[in-house]
C-alpha cells in the first residue's frame, strides 16, 4: 500500500496520564491531499509528529509504503518531509540564501520554478529580486508573503510529503487563496497534509480526517462529513 497507514496507534507523553493518541487507524494515500480538523489539543500535532517519526507509538505500529517505521529509517523519512509551521522562520539574508539552504543543488530555474507556486507575484516585482534582503528598509515582507516564502522553500527541498501544521491560518484571505492555489498546483505531485481550521483550506482535501480526544471521529471527504460547515 503507498502512503502512510497508522495501525491501532497509541501515544501518551510521559507526563500525562491521558493518551494523547488512542488507538489511531489512518491511511495517508501517496499524492494525495489530507486534511486533520479537530479541536485545540485534540491531539493533531501529536498525530503529525507521529507521522514524521517523532513520536514513536507506545501502541500499533506506523508503516510507510507498507514498510514499518523503525529507528534505523527515520532519518531517510524525515529528509522526504517538508515541514510548515505556523510561524514562518525566514533567515535575515537575502529571498536567494533562504531558498539556496535547503537545496544548494537547485538550479535558478528550479528555484524560481519553487517560488513560481507560492510567491511568483511579488517575488517578481520586488527591487532586486531574489537578492533582496528580507528585512531591509522599504521592502519589508508582510507575514503573509514570508509565509509564502517559506513554503516555496519547502517545495524546493522537493518532498515526497508536505506537512502544512496551522500554515495559513494567520493569512489574510488574499494570501490564503494564494497558497490554495499553490497547493491545488502540488496536488497530485507530492503528498499533502494539513492541519487547519477554515474550511476554505480543507475544502479540497481529498480525505478529511476529524479528531476529538485522541480518537478519529470522523472520516471522508468534505462533502460527506457533517461538520458544521
Ligand atoms: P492539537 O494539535 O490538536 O491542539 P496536541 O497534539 O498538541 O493537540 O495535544 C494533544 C494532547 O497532548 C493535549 O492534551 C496536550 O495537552 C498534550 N500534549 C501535547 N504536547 C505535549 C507535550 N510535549 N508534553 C505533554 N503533553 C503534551
Ligand atoms: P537536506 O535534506 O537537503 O539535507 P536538511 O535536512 O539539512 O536538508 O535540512 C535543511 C533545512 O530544511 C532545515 O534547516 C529545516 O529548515 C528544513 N528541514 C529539514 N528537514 C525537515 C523536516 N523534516 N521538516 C521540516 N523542515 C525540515
Amino acid at each position: 500500500l503507498r502512503g502512510i497507514e497508522c495501525k491501532h496507534v497509541s501515544f501518551k507523553y510521559q507526563t500525562q496520564s491521558n493518551y494523547a493518541l488512542k488507538k489511531i487507524n489512518l491511511y495517508v494515500p501517496t499524492n494525495c491531499m489530507t486534511a486533520i480538523v479537530g479541536p485545540s489539543g485534540a491531539g493533531k500535532s501529536t498525530l503529525i509528529d507521529m507521522i514524521m517519526g517523532l513520536n514513536i507509538p507506545e501502541e500499533g505500529q506506523v508503516l510507510i509504503d507498507g514498510n514499518p517505521l523503525l529507528k534505523d529509517n527515520l532519518l531517510s523519512l524525515r529528509k522526504s518531509i517538508s515541514y510548515v509551521p505556523q510561524d514562518p522562520f525566514l533567515f535575515n539574508t537575502s529571498i536567494r540564501e533562504n531558498m539556496m539552504i535547503v537545496n544548494p543543488q537547485a538550479t535558478e530555474a528550479q528555484m524560481w520554478e519553487s517560488l513560481e507556486f507560492a510567491a511568483a507575484d511579488f517575488v517578481k516585482n520586488l527591487p532586486k529580486g531574489l537578492d533582496t534582503k528580507i528585512g531591509d528598509r522599504g521592502i519589508r515582507l508582510s507575514g503573509g508573503e514570508r509565509q509564502r516564502i517559506v513554503l516555496a522553500r519547502a517545495i524546493l527541498r522537493n518532498p515526497a510529503v508536505l506537512v502544512l501544521d496551522e500554515a495559513t491560518s494567520s493569512l489574510d484571505t488574499e494570501n490564503e487563496a494564494k497558497v490554495q492555489q499553490a497547493l491545488e498546483q502540488l496536488k497530485g505531485k507530492m503528498t499533502i497534509i494539513v492541519i487547519a481550521h477554515r474550511l476554505s483550506t480543507i475544502r479540497n482535501a481529498e480525505q478529511v480526517i476529524v479528531l476529538e480526544e485522541g480518537r478519529i471521529v470522523q472520516q471522508g471527504n468534505f462533502n460527506e462529513l457533517a461538520m458544521d460547515k
